[in-house]
């Protein structure tokens, strides 16, 4: 698994069962983006060949993993899932080293697999099919789900336990191999869950693991004729290459990717109540969250209570290293991500948005060696501006008044984005029409546009996603398609459609 001399720690991809060095030779350093001194080890540069050799393992292993009956498989995932809570506290310290987020977050993060890993274990004694009367006399009729074959992972780095278990986990129960390329800011934490996977006994080429860029390796598996699935979590624009490469095999392409997401305040609301989930909710993981609340549309004539407690409850968060148990928020992820919320904050003074706080980076002293930010508010932003429309991925959160409640649901409906979206309100009413209203895959009534957990379908409309979901039992629709059996025991050609005479 890995080289350490008294300097450096290489991690190696793992294929067809061995953990084995690029053939490229060339390696990548990853660093902590609270303490850029701190070296977190150093992975593969994978190239075509890497790729290559690790889907030909897929496609043999799935020859054989097909056929292992679906609790069988199941068995190995409930002992990984187990292994992933014994290991929690190690794999948190890990994440957070590696992209930042505090404690708190990192340990819901591996909760997150855990939980996944056990709910789709579940599913080897389920994947309930159909079975419904034939028209015809001496004749059975049933569905069943079969996998599709090799399934490329792809996924982004601001879930980097969570996001690989939502993919790769439904993709085994199902009878599918997997290459599992992540991000290139979280290959530790990607890493370690293979590990584990291979600890827990799944076979060798079942989860093949190729670290490397973007292009380099993503390229070579949506291309690839021999890969059938590709799922994919990450930014729209990446999103969109992905889903055209995909097109020309007519693989099955599922795509999760960036949101705007709204939480609407109602001159009903708990204020108090309203301003936690927004702080959570626009805050929580540096606003590094697809269902990151970057947009809060205010009734007006609750706007200036609810203004004035949301920017000074922003204004004493604890900014810092995430491993601190005092820090309540945590770095950006990189020089560019940070770079990204600096243009945006000077977008935002431009088009003339009132900042109402942060606004600048923080650097020296504590803050000297990391990629850290002010939480930011702009108030008085209009619903065109780009603030408002475009995501940021920071902890800069827009807020819109708004004059009545209809007003809200339009404006929160006006962006290209449809992940998450809330309301705060007392009136049922109100909770109910937002609820069928809003054109997002999630919806919350009193809670922030983040929490979603892993027995509930997950996923968007509109820019966010292509029709699929993950999580949930519709992530079996994702990694398995359905075969419809006819079973005539009658003996004689029976003819669907015309012998219907014979009663
Ligand atoms: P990204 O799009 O830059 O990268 C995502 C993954 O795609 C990475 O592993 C990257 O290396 C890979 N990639 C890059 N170019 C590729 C190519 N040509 N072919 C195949 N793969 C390629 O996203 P990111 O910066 O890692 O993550 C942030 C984005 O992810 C945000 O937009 C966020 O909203 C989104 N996200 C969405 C969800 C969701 O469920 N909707 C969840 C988390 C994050």
């Amino acid at each position: 698994m890995v080289s350490t001399t008294a300097k450096t720690t290489t991690y190696f991809n793992f294929i067809d069962g061995s953990w084995v060095q690029s053939v490229s030779g060339n390696v990548f350093e990853n660093r902590n983006p609270a303490n850029q001194d701190d070296l977190i080890g150093v992975f593969q540069r994978s190239t075509r060949a890497d790729v290559e050799r690790a889907i030909d393992a897929a496609a043999r292993a799935y020859e054989g993993w097909r056929l292992v009956p679906a609790p069988r498989r199941a068995e190995l995932l409930f002992r990984a899932a187990q292994l992933i809570a014994e290991r929690k506290e190690l794999l948190a310290r890990d994440m957070t080293r590696e992209m930042g987020k505090i404690l708190d977050e990192t340990r819901g993060d591996v909760q997150e697999a855990i939980d996944m890993t056990y709910f789709m274990a579940g599913e080897g004694r389920r994947q309930y099919g159909q079975t419904v009367p034939s028209e015809l006399r001496d004749k059975f009729a049933m569905s069943v789900r079969q996998p599709l074959g090799v399934c490329a992972v792809i996924t982004p780095w601001n879930f980097p336990m969570a996001i690989p278990s939502w993919k790769i986990i439904p993709a085994l129960v199902c009878g599918n191999t997997v290459v599992f390329k992540p991000a290139t800011l979280t290959p530790l934490s990607a890493l370690s869950f293979v590990k584990i996977l291979e600890e827990a006994g799944v076979p060798p080429g079942v989860v093949n693991l190729v670290t490397g860029g973007g292009a380099d390796v993503g390229d070579v598996l949506t291309a690839s004729d021999r890969v059938r699935v590709v799922s994919f979590t990450g930014s729209t624009d990446v999103g969109r290459t992905v889903s055209e490469k995909s097109a020309p095999s007519f693989k099955k392409v599922h795509l999760e990717m960036g949101g705007k997401n709204v939480i609407m305040v109602m001159d009903d609301a708990d204020l108090e109540l309203a301003v936690e989930g927004c702080l959570w909710g626009g805050f929580g993981t540096t606003g590094q969250r697809c269902t990151a609340a970057s947009r809060v549309v205010v009734h007006e004539s609750v706007y200036k209570p609810f203004l004035d407690r949301f920017v000074q409850r922003a204004r004493a968060l604890r900014v810092g290293d995430g491993l601190d148990p005092r820090t309540q928020m945590g770095p950006s992820v990189s020089a560019g991500q940070l770079e990204t919320v600096q243009k945006y904050v000077e977008i935002g003074r431009r088009e003339g948005a009132t900042l109402a706080c942060g606004g600048h980076p923080l650097i020296g002293g504590d803050y000297a060696k990391g990629f850290f930010h002010e939480p930011t508010i702009f108030a008085d932003v209009q619903p065109s501006m780009r603030i408002a429309q475009e995501e940021i991925f920071g902890p800069v959160v827009s807020v819109v008044p708004c004059k009545s409640f209809e007003e809200a649901i339009e404006i929160g409906n006006g962006v290209s984005y449809g992940l998450s979206a809330s309301i705060y309100t007392r009136d049922i009413n109100r909770a109910f029409a937002a609820m069928r209203d809003m054109y997002t895959g999630i919806f919350y009534v009193n809670a922030p546009t983040i929490g979603a957990e892993v027995h509930l379908p997950f996923g968007g409309t509109k820019a966010t996603g292509n029709g699929h979901r993950e999580a949930g039992t519709a992530a079996l629709d994702v990694f398995s398609e359905w075969k419809s059996v006819y079973v005539d025991f009658s003996g004689r050609l029976q003819r669907a459609q015309i012998d219907t005479a014979e009663l």
